[in-house]
């Protein structure tokens, strides 16, 4: 925490704002929508995957349809697809920026097209904080007309040529759970150039009440509201979120200044025009045996480190959809390890780490 979240939290207690609206959940959205751009709007959410899930809904996702989805991410971009009985087609990665591949993602849609059934929505998605190429997926998102969700979860702070992660999408999606760069604990939003859009997802995860007296109900809806005591801790995190980001570059530069002298470690750099919060700091080994060398070696002294995302396409729950791929995810998945990656780490510790990783590859 920063240490006004507590300030905005009181602040609820004192008036009685203890519910799933109230001036935080507004404020907190406005701050949002100031750092993300002008003319944006943001619906401030339970979840990031209800955001996904709303989003998908705003894109008139149904059953039976399409929806592309990059293989390479966190399952939670990819359930929602499922929540509204549409069928996912994952698209694997191309190896600048670990995200879905234009050339792959051209080829789905051709198909989809030619065999009669054209996809409804491409989820696209900024893994590890590092923008997707966004004017090449745009561009064909433009010339077949489909929209994208961008799913900007773990990149909140990134940016491409000086524009904010978040608001490239039809509809932008953010995560504040536990785990990422600012967090309210559990929540989300969705992102949007359309105050309608905002108005239309606020009505549908408030239980979809029509304008009467009474309740009275003409569409199926949702309880995704983000609770007003939780908007407080986001109000007191967006004062931090710039600083947040450069604790977390710093990790990633304390890393690479002490590890990339060694050839069998790779790092993903930032190709021109991108900006990467780096939410985590990842390392390819040469081999999955390398990789999990030091994964083992650093276990051993209490420090954990996970695999990279296993993509979609290699999840038994996902075996039976189509999927067009190219190996870059699976091998990322075989050979990448996160790092320590907290905003509070010292130098002291990131080079304990570095230490032991240095000890078991040489
Ligand atoms: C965390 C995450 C989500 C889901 O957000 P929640 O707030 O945890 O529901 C979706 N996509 C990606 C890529 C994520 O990392």
């Amino acid at each position: 925490m920063g240490g006004t979240e507590l300030h905005y939290v009181q602040e609820a207690f004192k008036t009685n704002w203890i519910a799933p609206l109230g001036p935080n959940v507004t404020g907190f959205e406005q701050r949002l929508a100031d750092f993300l751009g002008e003319n944006v709007y943001t619906a401030a959410l339970s979840s990031g995957t209800a955001a996904i899930h709303l989003g998908l809904k705003l894109l008139n996702v149904g059953k039976g349809d399409l929806v592309l989805c990059q293989s390479f991410t966190f399952s939670a971009s990819a359930n929602p697809i499922k929540y509204l009985g549409a069928d996912p087609v994952f698209v694997d990665s191309e190896s600048d920026t670990w995200n879905i591949s234009p050339t792959l993602l051209e080829e789905a849609i051709k198909e989809a097209i030619s065999n009669g059934k054209k996809p409804k929505a491409i989820i696209a998605v900024h893994l590890y904080g590092m923008p997707y190429k966004v004017q090449e997926i745009k561009n064909i998102s433009q010339k077949y007309d489909i929209p994208i969700l961008e799913d900007s979860a773990e990149a909140l702070g990134s940016m491409y040529h000086g524009v904010k992660c978040g608001s490239f999408g039809d509809i932008g999606v953010l995560s504040f759970n536990g785990n990422k760069i600012i967090t309210t604990s559990g929540g989300g939003a969705l992102v949007t150039k359309s105050s309608e859009i905002k108005e239309r997802a606020i009505f549908l995860a408030t239980q979809a009440r029509d304008k009467a007296p009474h309740y009275q109900h003409s569409v199926i809806g949702h309880n995704y509201r983000m609770s007003n005591v939780l908007a407080g801790i986001g109000r007191g995190q967006m004062e931090v979120l710039e600083d947040r980001v450069l604790a977390r570059r710093k990790n990633h530069q304390i890393y690479k200044d002490c590890l990339q002298h060694l050839d069998c470690l790779q790092f993903l750099e930032e190709p021109v025009g991108f900006f990467s919060n780096r939410w985590l700091t990842c390392i390819l080994a040469e081999s999955f045996e390398m990789r999990e060398a030091i994964r083992n070696s650093l276990s051993e002294e209490n420090i954990e480190c996970r695999p990279l995302w296993k993509p979609m396409h290699l999840q038994p729950v996902f075996e039976n959809y189509k999927s067009y791929v190219n190996g870059v995810s699976e091998n990322l998945f075989e050979r990448g390890l996160c790092l320590p990656s907290g905003s509070d780490l010292t130098e002291q510790i990131l080079k304990r780490i570095t230490d032991i990783i240095i000890k078991t590859v040489s």
